[in-house]
């Protein structure tokens, strides 16, 4: 378990397409594990494999303070339904909070470290940040859809 370093606006490998995971080895459980250390130490809400430099489909994310994680791996949405308009940051673009809409209820497939298939249901907040981390994996980040404010 360590620590990683966390890739900033500007960095191309935030502008990458991730591969998906084939091998649920040891390494991605390293990996995983990793991310969740990060995820905890920066005090984040999600954290996507390419925001530690690995273009690999996987997401961490915590909705709890860090008690419990979700973890992902090559996760697709197969269920978007509503909308929801809220604010949202991201740990690689520090001190900017701009409004998203996203859906408001998701359904995603994905696998979990063994490789096993697992199905997340998201509302609101959490439903927001699986869609911000999903697009972390195809090299969208949340201020290409923000809504920006009206200049006067
Ligand atoms: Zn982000």
């Amino acid at each position: 378990m360590a620590i990683r370093n966390i890739y900033k606006i500007g960095d191309e490998t935030l502008r990458s397409v991730s591969r998906p995971v084939t091998e649920f080895d040891e390494s991605l459980s390293v990996l995983i594990d990793d991310m969740i250390d990060t995820l905890i130490r920066a005090d984040g809400a999600g954290l996507a494999a390419p925001q530690i430099g690995v273009l690999k489909r996987v997401f961490v994310a915590t909705f709890d303070g860090g008690k419990t994680f979700v973890e992902a791996v090559n996760p697709v949405i197969v269920k978007a339904k509503g909308k929801r308009v809220a604010a949202e940051g991201c740990l690689s673009i520090p001190r900017v909070w701009e409004k998203v809409e996203r859906p408001r209820h998701v359904v995603v497939e994905a696998f979990d470290r063994h490789g096993e298939p697992i199905v997340l249901k998201a509302d609101g907040f959490e439903a927001s940040c699986f869609c911000h981390e999903i697009d972390h994996l195809d090299g969208i980040l949340f201020t290409d859809k923000s809504i920006k404010p009206e200049r006067k």
